[in-house]
């Protein structure tokens, strides 16, 4: 069955009010993301979606529009919609880079193949390894008085494990912390995430200082690019788990990680790392090395929700259990682009059913974010 047409739909859905991510890259007040519908010589349609942000991936909505047209969508059409790693290949082969544009194509292929099969992506997986998927919500880098707020508002509405953002101005980092933590108490799991904000010597002394705080993990203390800096980082982290996400695109990155003992998780998702496919191969090259992976995100709407939610559903190694993934984006959103919304939180994300990835777009919606 072959891909005829690769449609790009460019998007703009704004974060709901209050809800904006702050984090050491900036803002994030509203996601211009490009949606990809490929369609084929039977009718079917899969679906795809490429949640670029420029100060995270380098990755914006016209460049990925102009990547697809110009690169990608060369080599998808004509080819049969079963030919995955062929098309992989070729779309590597075609440009470098663009991990979010790349993986758009790639999930709309794993849709379609569980569109034409009439099963659901994580069946194609493998299967299910757990019911559902235990998630938590993230506050953003704010001032203590708006932390908090947002913190009571997660935990008031049954919301049981946090992650927050840090890595700006260090005393603010520790006291926003310290007020979550009081207001939440010593029962529920909170994670801390600096996006690569802090030095060694900062992390060092954050840790110092946080580590009355029972911390469930550190993700991302330092900037990427120097993994021997992130495992001195590591060695002084009194055991709790380093996890790198800034750290690991691509399965080389995660090998030197792994090879350098620079974290105890890495964080992965389609997006990111290029698609289902190569975040697996990061998943597996982490088992070899002895480490767990997180399902981290960069706030997708519904089409890359849920192929986060298959690829966590059929990876026992995507350690959901003991670090609750970030399947959230919609949750952040004002509106979600797809016609059923997905079920998340506040403890769980429930996995879709239908065939392929489990998820339709909503035509009216479209009419009024398309950019
Ligand atoms: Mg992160």
């Amino acid at each position: 069955m072959r891909i005829t047409h690769v449609e790009t739909i460019p998007v703009h859905v704004p974060i709901r009010a209050g809800m904006t991510m702050k984090t050491a890259h900036g803002e994030h007040v509203d996601s211009e993301y490009v949606l990809v519908r490929l369609h084929t010589e039977s009718g079917l349609v899969g679906l795809g979606e490429a949640t670029v942000g420029p100060r995270w991936n380098g990755e914006n909505f016209r460049g990925c529009e102009a990547v697809i047209r110009d690169f990608l969508a060369p080599v998808v059409v004509g080819a049969d919609l079963f030919q995955r790693n062929t098309i992989r290949r070729a779309m590597d082969d075609a440009i470098k880079l663009h991990p979010f544009a790349k993986s758009a194509i790639e999930m709309a292929l794993w849709d379609l193949a569980g569109k034409a099969l009439g099963v659901p992506v994580y069946q194609l997986l493998g299967g299910k390894v757990r019911e559902r998927i235990p998630i938590k919500m993230v506050i953003g880098a704010f001032p203590v008085p708006k932390a908090v707020a947002l913190a009571k508002q997660f935990l008031d509405s049954g919301v049981p494990v946090l992650k927050v953002k840090v890595g700006l101005d260090p005393e603010m980092d520790y006291q926003r912390v310290k007020a979550i933590r009081e207001l939440a108490g010593p029962n529920v799991p909170i994670g801390v995430d600096a996006n690569g904000g802090w030095d060694v010597g900062t992390a060092r002394r954050m840790m110092e200082r946080m580590q009355a705080l029972d911390l469930l993990f550190i993700e991302q203390p330092i900037p990427p690019g120097d993994p021997a800096a992130l495992a001195q980082v590591r060695a002084l982290s009194r055991g709790v788990p380093i996890m790198a996400d800034e750290s690991a695109f691509t399965l080389t990155d995660a090998w030197t990680v792994a090879r350098q003992h620079a974290a105890d998780v890495i964080a992965v998702y389609p997006g990111k790392n290029g698609g289902i496919s190569n975040a697996l191969e990061v998943v597996n090259l982490a088992k070899s090395a002895g480490l767990v992976c997180h399902m981290g995100s960069n706030l997708e709407l519904g089409i890359a929700t849920a192929a986060m939610i298959h690829l966590a559903a059929a990876t026992p190694e995507i350690a959901c259990e003991r670090f609750p993934a970030d399947i959230l984006g919609p949750l952040y959103h004002e509106f979600d682009v797809i016609r059923e919304p997905l079920q998340l939180g506040p403890v769980f994300a429930e996995i879709p059913q239908a065939p392929g990835l489990g998820v339709e777009l909503d035509e009216a919606i479209l009419a009024k974010c398309r950019c």
